[in-house]
């Protein structure tokens, strides 16, 4: 079994201990990497502390090229990193709807390639007789980049390259269940970086605590769920670490009466189950005018039943298995809520046969805002569809989470689904998609979704601190 190396200052690095990584379409493991310590991690933020000195001295231009070539050699290397993420998320090479890991590696390029020629030119918010003054925009230090497992190398790719084209170092800690992608994709940008700029260690929560509380880590760049984020702004409180806070959601889609199903349907169904439901935007709760709610189960339920769910190396796969042992339990156990809680099972609702950790795509009827099916996330294949009877009431209920990531509206009438769209709360309202992030939109959570935003100009600011000069002339010299 292959092992990969933890990536610090430039070399490969072998520990002692190695942990297997398991492929979740076979129960087994298929590699391994080496495990990180505090004693190493400590060594990789020492290492992007002193790369700092110069990397943050190099010009934006030069920083740029280096950036689009982190995108070339992710280009390049593509079969390699697909077939790595494909075993260890379990996602499929094609994927429902093309969402697997073509698009992810594919996009992670795209991602690098675009955020590459953002610029943070020096802003002049005065100049006149009575002065001038500057907005200069400069980069923070060590940035510390923690990441999930349901989309790795993409979320990698969204925290590295804006944190390195502003100026900054970075050490990235891979969620413990994907770490192979991460550790290859940052040997790989080593080839092109000088040493020490980009490091990868492996490890959980102690690892991640370290990085997070570190007094040489100046921002903590984190994606994945709220109870850790809650941990992480706690730790790094101690230093005021900068933060960028990218945590859970349970977004709302709200179907307005009237709207045509026969396009809608199967948009709506790729944006509540491609990669199996595992994205944090994707759409959780489907609320449905009473109009048309039993039109829109049915047609849910049967597309479920169609969909092609098994080992994602195999060609024609749509969705893979969840990603770990301990995701499908919560999935089984709230879909077990939702059963006692009155709910209809319309499909699926049960595991499919096999070692790996399949779940059969699970539509649920009949539950309303107060099931746990309906109020928490359940960051697996299934969805409850809720009715609904007026758009008071629509908004209430999908306002009425404690998330507030995305959402959406589905509308035949723009103007209609426009005018709803401000009234909800959460960072990102999309009509007649749901969960479709891209490079020069920001993205990011109210209320418990987190902190700050990623992407565009707004999530390159993120990674520097503004400084201000502001010159006065002198009074002339008295005559
Ligand atoms: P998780 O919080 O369990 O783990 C995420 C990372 O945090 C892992 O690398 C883990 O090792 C690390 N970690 C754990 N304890 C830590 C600690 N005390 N200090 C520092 N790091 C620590 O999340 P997960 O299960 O890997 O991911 C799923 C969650 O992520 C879902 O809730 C999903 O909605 C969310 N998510 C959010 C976004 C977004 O952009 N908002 C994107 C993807 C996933």
């Amino acid at each position: 079994m292959q092992n990969y190396p933890l990536i610090i200052n430039g070399q490969r690095i072998d520990s002692h201990q190695h942990s297997e990584v398991i492929n979740p379409a076979t129960g087994l493991p298929f590699a391994s990497c080496s495990q990180a310590d505090v004693h190493v991690a400590q060594q990789a933020i020492g290492a992007a502390a002193q790369a700092f000195n110069s990397w943050s001295k190099l010009s934006q231009g030069q920083r740029q090229e280096y950036c689009h070539q982190i995108g070339a050699v992710i280009e390049t290397n593509m079969p390699e990193l697909m077939q790595l993420i494909c075993q260890e998320t379990g996602k499929p090479m094609g994927g429902l709807n093309g969402v697997g890991a073509g698009m992810e590696v594919g996009g992670s390029a795209f991602w690098a390639h675009f955020t590459a020629d953002l610029e943070l030119p020096v802003e002049i918010l005065q100049d006149d007789d009575s002065g001038r003054v500057e907005l200069h925009r400069k980069p923070l230090g060590v940035v510390a980049s923690i990441t999930p497992w349901n989309w790795p190398l993409l979320i990698a790719t969204w925290h590295v390259i804006p944190a390195l084209l502003a100026g900054n170092t970075v050490v990235i800690k891979p969620s413990p269940y994907t770490p192979i992608t991460t550790l290859r994709m940052v040997e790989l940008a080593n080839s092109v970086l000088p040493p020490g700029v980009l490091n990868a260690i492996t490890g959980d929560g102690d690892v991640g605590n370290l990085l997070t509380s570190h007094p040489q880590t100046a921002k903590v760049i984190f994606t994945g769920s709220t109870p850790t984020g809650r941990k992480i702004m706690a730790s790094a409180s101690a230093s005021l670490k900068r933060l960028t806070l990218e945590l859970g959601g349970n977004d709302a889609g709200l179907v307005l009466p009237g709207t045509n199903l026969d396009s809608a349907m199967p948009a709506i169904f790729g944006c509540c189950f491609h990669n199996n439901g595992q994205t944090c935007a994707a759409l959780k709760r489907l609320y449905v005018h009473r109009s048309q709610y039993q039109a829109m189960c049915d047609g849910m339920a049967a597309k479920a039943r169609t969909v092609k769910v098994g080992n994602g190396l195999k060609e024609g796969t749509e969705l893979g298995p969840v990603q770990n042992a301990a995701q499908l339990a919560i999935v089984e156990s709230l879909v077990a809520a939702a059963k006692e809680e009155g709910g209809k099972v319309l499909c699926g609702g049960e595991r499919l046969p096999g070692d790996g950790y399949f779940y059969a795509p699970t539509v649920v009827a009949g539950l309303s805002n107060g099931s746990r099916l309906v109020d928490e996330e359940p960051f697996g294949p299934v969805l409850p569809i809720v009715a609904y009877d007026s758009l008071e009431e629509v908004i209430e209920l999908a306002n009425d989470n404690d998330a507030g990531l995305g959402g959406s509206v589905w509308a035949d009438d723009l103007d209609a689904a426009h005018a709803l769209a401000g009234k909800l709360a959460c960072g990102t309202v999309w009509i007649n998609d749901h969960g479709a992030v891209q490079p020069n939109m920001p993205f990011g959570g109210v209320k418990q979704s987190g902190l700050g935003v990623e992407f565009g100009l707004e999530g390159l600011k993120e990674m520097t601190s503004c400084q201000s000069i502001c010159i006065k002339p002198l009074a002339p010299k008295p005559s």
